[in-house]
């Protein structure tokens, strides 16, 4: 309703001028307010015909005179209807140019907002400023029921209530009919569902967008309201504004839920190809039967260390293993407990080696080798020493072997500091002659043997054997 100062209107300098003149002429009037009281004019007119003057059905005030249809009372009638509507007019401007400021800053702040959550308090805060009422709720359709957004009131969230069914309650109507309603006494309204909070009156109307229904939006009273058709207006703006917001905020959260999915499924396949790509690369890496590295890795790996140290100028030791008597061994216990005792040998020089970069490797049959990079001579034996020391301690029982009554090996151990001149084949060949010495000397022994360098090619010795590792 239009709050408009009648006093205020007569009381202007101008009218109430006109009126006085008319009085001091003894024009018998009087201008009196809403309740009858007098604002201007002759106060013993009381009794006398008034003239009701109205602004949308209500009363504002009377002009009272026993000349009521007298052409000077009814011009200054029509003075003062036309001054009243001026001035309603120039509220209703005024009002909707609030309602159009008040729409912009709403739509400029939803703008803002990325979630639903938060597009519902801002509307839920907005719109309480605006227009009367003390709750505000959203229910979003999904699957045939009505998810319940309930904001609370000057603290920041918003409370995710019960799914409700999308066909009962004035909401359920209006989300059907698509048309927003007002109910200014929800009681006389048999198809009111009462909710978590007292309501005496609401508005509710459609959330509308391009592309269909997507709920409903309600405002509510605890003390029953004359809505009006003016309120109504203001909120159906408003809805739709919500509900384009909604929408954005929904599409949104679908896309980041969407991404998260694909950002999710692409780790796993990603740590799926990592995985396969490991077990690929211990099988291009490790000996199946003995789980450590193959040959492949050993030349992959020595070659590397190599050239490494002949950058460093670090020195690279060696030593070559071989069990003793190992024919005879299979031929004894039989060749399933020859390939645990292979195993057992493999994992023993595995744990003897304490350096991240030193390597056990199985060469072939019952032949490891050992790379010791950064590591000389001296070192290379010692490592030697413990690796005869662990296997023996093994305790693996070899009756058929000429040279003890336990599991022996023979090792052959060469170190150098690598250059670009020598290669890595020419530590292999001592080392595995050394070995052949070990051998020779009756087993169950160590020979170090010194890598002397440069061998010119005329002078290099024969390969004792010729199986390829020497292709380093
Ligand atoms: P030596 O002391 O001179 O080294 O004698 P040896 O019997 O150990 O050497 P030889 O080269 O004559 O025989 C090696 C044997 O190792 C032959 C083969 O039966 C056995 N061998 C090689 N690979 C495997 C394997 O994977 N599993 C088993 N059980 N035995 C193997
Ligand atoms: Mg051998
Ligand atoms: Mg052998």
């Amino acid at each position: 309703m239009i709050n408009l100062k009648f006093k205020k209107i007569i009381l202007k300098p101008r009218m109430k001028g006109l009126i006085q003149r008319l009085l001091d002429d003894d024009h018998p009037i009087a201008v009196l307010d809403d309740h009858q009281r007098p604002i201007i004019g002759n106060l013993n007119l009381g009794d006398f015909q008034g003239y009701e003057i109205s602004i949308e059905n209500s009363i504002v005030g009377w002009v009272v005179s026993p000349l009521l249809d007298h052409p000077i009372t009814q011009m200054l009638i029509y003075l003062i209807e036309t001054e009243i509507n001026k001035k309603v007019l120039a509220i209703d401007a005024l009002d909707k140019y609030e309602e159009l400021n008040f729409l912009y800053d709403i739509s400029a702040k939803l703008s803002t907002c990325l979630n639903v959550q938060e597009v519902i308090k801002l509307m839920a805060d907005e719109a309480l400023k605006q227009i009367p009422g003390n709750a505000l709720v959203v229910m979003i359709y999904q699957d045939g029921m009505m998810q319940v957004f309930y904001p609370k009131q000057n603290e920041n969230q918003v409370i995710l209530g019960q799914k409700i069914s999308a066909n009962l309650g004035i909401y359920g109507h209006v989300f059907k009919t698509g048309q927003a309603e007002i109910v200014n006494q929800v009681d006389l309204d048999t198809r009111f569902i009462s909710q978590t909070f007292k309501i005496a009156s609401l508005m509710c109307c459609p959330l509308m967008t391009q592309t269909g229904k997507l709920g409903v939006i309600q405002i509510s009273s605890d003390r029953t309201l004359e809505y009006t058709a003016q309120d109504l207006k203001l909120f159906i703006a408003l809805a739709s504004q919500a509900a384009a917001s909604i929408q954005n905020a929904l599409f949104y959260e679908q896309l980041r839920e969407y991404s998260h999915t694909l950002e999710r499924k692409v780790a796993e396949r990603t740590a799926e190809l990592e995985k396969v790509n490991q077990e690929l690369n211990q099988l291009a890496n490790l000996d199946g039967l003995t789980q450590v590295a193959n040959r492949r890795c050993l030349q992959e790996t020595f070659n590397r260390e190599w050239y490494r140290l002949a950058r460093e100028q670090g020195p690279l030791s060696m030593i070559i293993c071989d069990v003793d008597y190992f024919k005879r061994y299979n031929d004894t216990y039989g060749h399933q407990m020859g390939d645990e005792c292979l195993q057992k040998i493999a994992q023993t020089l595995k744990k003897t080696l304490k350096r991240p970069a030193d390597l056990v490797a199985r060469y072939g049959g019952e032949e490891f080798v050992v790379v010791l990079p950064n590591t000389q001579a001296s070192g290379a034996w010692i490592v030697a020493q413990e690796i005869q020391s662990n296997v023996r301690n093994l305790g693996i029982e070899h009756q058929a072997s000429l040279v003890s009554p336990l599991i022996t090996m023979s090792m052959g151990i060469s170190s150098t500091v690598p250059t670009h001149s020598t290669s890595g084949e020419e530590l292999f060949e001592v080392a595995d002659q050394a070995l052949y010495e070990a051998k020779k000397q009756g087993r169950d022994r160590m020979i170090f043997r010194e890598f002397k360098s440069p061998i010119s090619p005329s002078q290099r010795p024969e390969p004792r054997r010729n199986d390829g590792f020497y292709r380093l």
